[in-house]
């Protein structure tokens, strides 16, 4: 996705291929899709097709020589040149690596082939062919093992629980998705889950694996028709080690994006940078943007300095978003935490603040509040005064206006799943203004395929589409209608 969004960044700022000529080399066989929303894909809400990025014609019209299907074998610094998978060789004037990254499995006596693949039965869930191999194999009643109760086993296991399959989850910590939640918000999450049809198991080690059977430490063994491998991904630093470039758990680069050799640059979830998370896209689409002005020659100045990254659980019928300093102790007294637990109902509540502003938040249960609480992480916004109405998603009409969409920086990620920001439905409005629904939410969906991933952003999509229609797309006329119309977002 990363390889993908940098040459799209390109194409924005030289759409004539007069600055940049582009080459695109992926091991899959098919053009780019949206790895994020395979879940959904997972869950029934979308079909294979919804996640594809490009059409065929895609890359004729954006003047890039791509060739599918054929993985880079071997990188020669000294020569800049790439060997392909058949032998060819082609030059580069400069190179990103964008090999993303790769499922990490843990030893389980039986798992793994002798290769390093699932055994049969196993599989990881990273690509469109996992993601077919297990709609093929996952029959409406087949027992399923998710191994990993982190975002992707638990996404996985939702989805096939809705699919009608009994599905375990079995996790080694004492708590789920314990790099981003706090054991209360686990808990929490877990009995959610078990209501869901979702069995979980903690403290739980596999110790063996064979076809149709995964064996615990304790308890067990449990019915395994499929399993699927959740435990963890690595970046794929393979091609950049064995070209001697810097590499500690990913390939280092720095604030331009450079590897050791200034040539050669990384993007995505194979690079180890200090202010990046890896494992989610919005870095590595922050990180496409700033090498397009540095390849084309655009801002010279450009940097990587971060990303403020949100954690989404696309599950159905549960709605947690985790941002920032999530995991803090609510007890804490360097910060102001305002926690509320309501476990009968499934909710859970947490804002961290400093200074005024949102540093993290735990929304389990409160789509409202998490809207508002994002935008205020996302903007450095001050934050109301009166923190539980924010908690509840209903801060008061006095409060400033923190979403209008008037005011929102064009960068804001309105979709995260497809990565569309207010500047993405502005220009998509505009595309659109000879079509008769140029000024409907629909049209900015079939345009930007914002809304079709989880569907958390569908009332801020919603509002924009009302903001661009009263002021005709220019963002100006009838701001102050639509204000009077909507108040504040917040409300
Ligand atoms: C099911 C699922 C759900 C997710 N949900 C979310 C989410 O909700 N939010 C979020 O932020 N993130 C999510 N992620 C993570 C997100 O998809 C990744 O962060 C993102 O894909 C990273 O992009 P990338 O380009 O670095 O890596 P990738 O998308 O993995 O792309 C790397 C590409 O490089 C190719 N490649 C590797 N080696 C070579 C080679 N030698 N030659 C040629 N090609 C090569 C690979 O085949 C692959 O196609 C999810 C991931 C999955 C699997």
């Amino acid at each position: 996705m990363a390889g993908t969004r940098f040459v799209d960044e390109v194409r924005l700022r030289d759409p004539g291929g007069q600055r940049v000529q582009l080459t695109v080399i992926g091991a899959e066989p098919h053009t780019a899709y949206n790895r994020v929303l395979l879940s959904s894909v997972l869950a029934g809400s979308l079909g294979l097709d919804a996640v594809r990025l490009h059409d065929s014609k895609w890359a004729e019209r954006n003047r890039v020589d791509l060739r599918l299907g054929r993985p880079v074998g071997e990188v020669c610094v000294e020569a800049q040149q790439v060997r392909l998978a058949g032998g060819e060789r082609l030059d580069y004037d400069v190179l990103v690596l964008a090999t993303g990254a790769i499922p990490w499995f843990p030893p389980v006596s039986g798992l793994c082939t002798g290769d390093g693949s699932l055994a049969d039965g196993a599989v990881a869930f990273r690509s469109l062919e996992d993601c077919r191999w297990i709609l093929a194999r996952a029959q409406r009643g087949e027992p399923v093992v998710v191994l990993g109760g982190g975002v992707l086993g638990l996404e996985a296991a939702g989805a096939l629980a809705g699919r009608g399959n009994p599905v375990t989850v079995v996790h080694p910590m004492g708590h789920l998705m314990e790099r981003v939640l706090d054991p209360s918000a686990g808990q929490v999450l877990a009995e959610q889950l078990e209501s869901l049809g979702v069995r979980v198991l903690l403290n739980a080690e596999a110790t063996a694996y064979r076809p149709g059977r995964l064996e615990l430490a304790t308890g067990g063994p449990l019915d395994a028709g499929l399993l699927v491998v959740a435990t963890g991904v690595r970046p794929d630093t393979r091609l950049a080690r064995t070209a001697g470039l810097g590499v500690r758990a990913g390939i280092l680069v720095d604030d331009q994006l450079r590897t050791s050799d200034e040539r050669i640059h990384a993007i995505g979830d194979c690079v180890e940078h200090p202010l990046a998370t890896s494992g989610l896209v919005d870095p590595a689409f922050d990180q496409a943007g700033v090498l397009a002005d540095l390849v084309t020659g655009t801002d010279p100045g450009a940097r990587y300095r971060g990303t403020r990254t949100v954690v989404r659980l696309k599950a159905r019928g549960i709605e947690l978003t985790a941002l920032g300093e999530s995991r803090l102790d609510p007890n804490t007294r360097d910060a102001e935490v305002i926690c509320l637990r309501d476990p009968s109902r499934g909710r859970y509540a947490k804002v961290v603040l400093r200074d005024n502003r949102v540093t993290g938040a735990l929304m389990l249960g409160f789509p409202d509040a998490a809207a508002t609480i994002t935008g205020l992480h996302d903007s450095g916004a001050p934050a109301p005064s009166d923190r539980l109405a924010l908690l509840l998603g209903r801060a008061l009409p006095a409060e400033p206006t923190v979403l209008d969409p008037a005011e929102l920086p064009a960068n804001t990620l309105v979709c995260r799943c497809n990565s569309v920001t207010k500047a993405h439905l502005q220009r998509a409005f505009r595309e659109r203004l000879d079509l008769p629904e140029r000024a409907g939410v629909a049209g900015l969906v079939a345009s930007t395929n914002a809304t079709t991933g989880c569907g958390g952003c569908r009332n801020l999509v919603g509002e924009i589409a009302h903001w661009l229609a009263a002021t005709d797309g220019s963002g100006v006329r009838g701001i102050q209608q639509h204000r009077e119309r909507n108040g504040s977002l917040l409300r």
